[in-house]
Formats: structure tokens, C-alpha cells, sequence
């Protein structure tokens, strides 16, 4: 089923919500849940030359209007911008000069890999169409792909390749609800999400674990909404250190979805402790740039000590974000206590790694390990939560 146009203006953006239940609706009506999804590939590079071949399966090749003879797995493209156009050649001829280039699917498993020369970038391989424009004098890169097949891929891209079914379905679940809510985030751009971490981590088809995918499929269009059935944020980390962050402390939107709970499930993950020591003048000196006195100050003052997960960090009158200071030392969270080591030194003691808002990767790793399914898995980190089908977050 193709994709809604993507939005231009903001007056369309209003009626997001209208549009979505238009999605949903036509979804619920074809009585599954095939959708496609348009991802915008490399947003970070200037792709000037690349390369493209098929692995599996056949496509047509869609050159503006024209469509050329189907192509098949060993069929090799080289696209080129010259101008204000895309230079394609095959690996015997030259085929000549376009605006847009579509390279669709035609049977039901089809596979082809796609490699930028300038600048030179690992090859990936991607499930779905291919669809490249000109955009200046680089390439706009779409991957038109099946959602399911987006979500496995963003769940291995994310991390946790052997990790157990269970585990596998509720990261799905908040993929898929991500993706869903956030299917206008590019509208501009003409495609849904990009590749990047700017939306979710996607690097091309899933391909280290068929458990990926069948467990996507298993919760195939299952998405998570509050109790009014909004669709909601779903963040996720990788380990929050024993105790997960409010929404409040991390951003300062109150969310009642997404609220503090003691996790003992990660404690033994390798990410559930840090440490990282800091010359003592570097820490005043940082300090001194807040904006603090630190004369006449004996160093144990610096001291943080079993804060829990909060704000600020106070010293003195002066009240730094802890957040702040996780950016500015590069810290692996923003959940550390403040120890004083000896004249020369403090240590950040910290626990976690990410912002701690939501669920926890490692802890939900070994909850799935010891027995739990996804719906415990879900509602240990997601409070006042439903998991639903697209169709039943339809007004009724
Ligand atoms: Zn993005
Ligand atoms: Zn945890």
C-alpha cells in the first residue's frame, strides 16, 4: 500500500492527527498490516557517486518515465550527479541522463546492496526500492521499505543480536510506535524518517538473526499508547544504572508514561557502572566558567554523594544541569556521584549508560533471559501503557 504524500506546510502538519487516523483506518480496512515506509539514507553525507546491484529477487528500473528491461541478481549500476542530473551506466553501457531514478521491487523477497564511491562508504544491503533524486549537486538517497522489515533492521542496528526472543518484541514494539508517530518528521524531504540517530539507527536489512524478524512479525503492527490511546514516546537506553530517569528529570515534560522505577534487572550488565577521574583544576576551572567562586573552598566541597537521579548539581550558588555536565566531560550518563580522590583529583562514580528515560536494553535482556514475556517486559518500564493494534487506537 503506498505511503501518504509526506506534508509541505505547517497548516498540513496540524492535521497530523486526522491523517493519521486516515492511515490507520485504510490499514484496518486492507485487514493487515503491509505498510511501507520511506527512509532517507546517508542524511549526514555529501553522496556524489555511488554504486548499486541487485542480490535478490528482480526489480525495474525506473529512469524518470522510462522503465528500462527488469534487472537481476548480478546486475551492476553506476549513478553519477553531473549537473543537475544522474549519470547512469551500466557495467557495459552508458544509459544516459536522469532526474530521478526508482529501482522497484517486483517479486516478494528482493534484496539489492548499495555502495557510495564518493565518499567511500561500506556497502550495506536493503530490502524494498531504491529511489534516488538530485538534491544540488549531491544524491537524495529513499529506501521505500516494508515497516516490519524497517523494525527488525533498527532492532539489530540498535544493538543486541543475541539477545532472546522476548527481548526482541518489546524493543519491536517501541521501534514500530516510534516510527509510527514520528511518520511526518521528514515530511519536508519528501520521505518519513532518516537513517540516522536523528530518528533510529538503520543500517540496512537485518541479517545477523532470523529471530529479529520473526519476533517483529510476531508483534506485527502492535504499537503502545497511553490510557486515552495516544500514541507515546518510547525512548530506550542501554543500561540505567538500577534506576530508570522521569521524563521530567531528563527533558522537563512530565510524562506520566514515563516515570522512575528501580530496575534490578541490569545490574549486571556492562554498562551498569562507570568512573572517570578528573584533574582537580580542570574541575575548577570548569566550575570558574560557570560562573562559581571557588576561593577559600576545601576540595571535599565538590563532593556529590548518592544523589539518586537528579537535576542539578549545586555548588555553592551555583546550579549546573547534571546533564550538562555529562556533555561537557563526555560522560556515559548524567547519574554519577562527585567523589573526592585526593588534591589532585575528583572522580565522577556513575552508573548507566544513556539518558535512562524508558526501557532499559540490558535489563530487559535478562528479564526476557529469566521468563518474562514482552507485555511484563513493557509494563515494567512503560507506567499507565497499552499495547495495541494500529486499528485500535482508531476513535471509535
Ligand atoms: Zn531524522
Ligand atoms: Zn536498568
Amino acid at each position: 500500500m503506498p505511503m501518504q504524500k509526506p506534508l509541505n506546510n505547517i497548516n498540513e502538519r496540524l492535521i497530523l492527527g486526522i491523517s493519521l487516523q486516515f492511515l490507520l483506518l485504510t490499514m484496518h480496512s486492507a485487514k493487515d498490516y503491509a505498510q511501507d515506509i520511506r527512509i532517507g539514507l546517508y542524511p549526514d553525507y555529501h553522496i556524489s557517486s555511488l554504486v548499486f546491484s541487485v542480490v535478490q529477487g528482480t526489480f525495474d528500473l525506473i529512469a524518470d518515465d522510462a522503465c528500462l528491461p527488469e534487472i537481476q541478481p548480478g546486475d551492476i549500476f553506476f549513478a553519477t550527479i553531473d549537473g543537475n542530473k544522474i549519470h547512469l551506466s551500466s557495467r557495459i553501457k552508458k544509459i544516459g541522463y536522469f532526474s530521478k531514478i526508482e529501482v522497484r521491487h517486483t517479486g516478494h523477497e528482493s534484496t539489492f546492496q548499495l555502495k557510495s564511491v564518493s565518499p567511500i562508504l561500506a556497502s550495506a544491503d536493503y530490502d524494498g526500492d531504491l529511489i534516488l533524486r538530485t538534491a544540488g549537486n549531491y544524491f537524495q538517497i529513499v529506501n521505500d521499505v516494508d515497516l516490519e522489515k524497517y523494525v527488525a533492521a533498527v532492532i539489530e542496528a540498535e544493538g543486541g543480536a543475541n539477545a532472546h526472543p522476548e527481548y526482541y518484541k518489546a524493543q519491536a514494539i517501541l521501534i514500530r510506535t516510534y516510527a509510527i508517530k514520528n511518520m511526518y518528521r521528514h515530511g519536508a524531504d519528501n520521505y518519513n524518517l532518516c537513517s540516522s540517530v536523528h530518528c533510529q539507527a538503520y543500517k540496512g536489512k537485518s541479517l545477523l538473526n532470523r529471530q529479529i524478524y520473526e519476533a517483529t512479525l510476531q508483534t506485527s503492527g502492535m504499537v503502545l499508547t497511553d490510557m486515552s490511546g495516544k500514541l507515546i514516546t518510547t525512548p530506550y537506553h542501554s543500561n540505567c544504572g538500577g534506576l530508570t530517569c522521569s521524563a521530567e528529570i531528563a527533558w522537563q515534560t512530565n510524562h506520566p508514561c514515563l516515570v522512575s522505577i528501580r530496575d534490578p534487572f541490569c545490574a549486571s550488565g556492562k554498562n551498569h557502572s562507570w568512573s572517570e577521574q578528573i584533574p582537580l583544576d580542570k574541575w575548577t576551572g570548569y566550575l570558574r566558567s560557570k560562573g562559581a567562586s571557588i576561593s577559600g573552598t576545601y576540595p571535599g566541597d565538590y563532593a556529590l554523594e548518592n544523589p539518586g537521579r537528579v537535576k542539578l548539581y549545586t555548588f555553592k550558588k551555583t546550579s549546573i544541569p547534571m546533564r550538562k555536565i555529562r556533555d561537557d566531560f563526555d560522560l556515559k550518563s548524567a547519574f554519577f556521584q562527585i567523589i573526592y580522590d585526593n588534591e589532585n583529583h575528583i572522580v565522577f562514580k556513575g552508573r548507566g549508560f544513556g539518558h535512562g528515560v524508558g526501557l532499559c536494553q540490558e535489563g530487559a535482556m535478562e528479564m526476557a533471559r529469566v521468563g518474562y514475556t514482552y507485555p511484563d517486559i513493557i509494563h515494567f518500564y512503560f507506567q499507565n501503557v497499552l499495547v495495541v493494534n494500529y486499528h485500535e487506537v482508531m476513535p471509535q
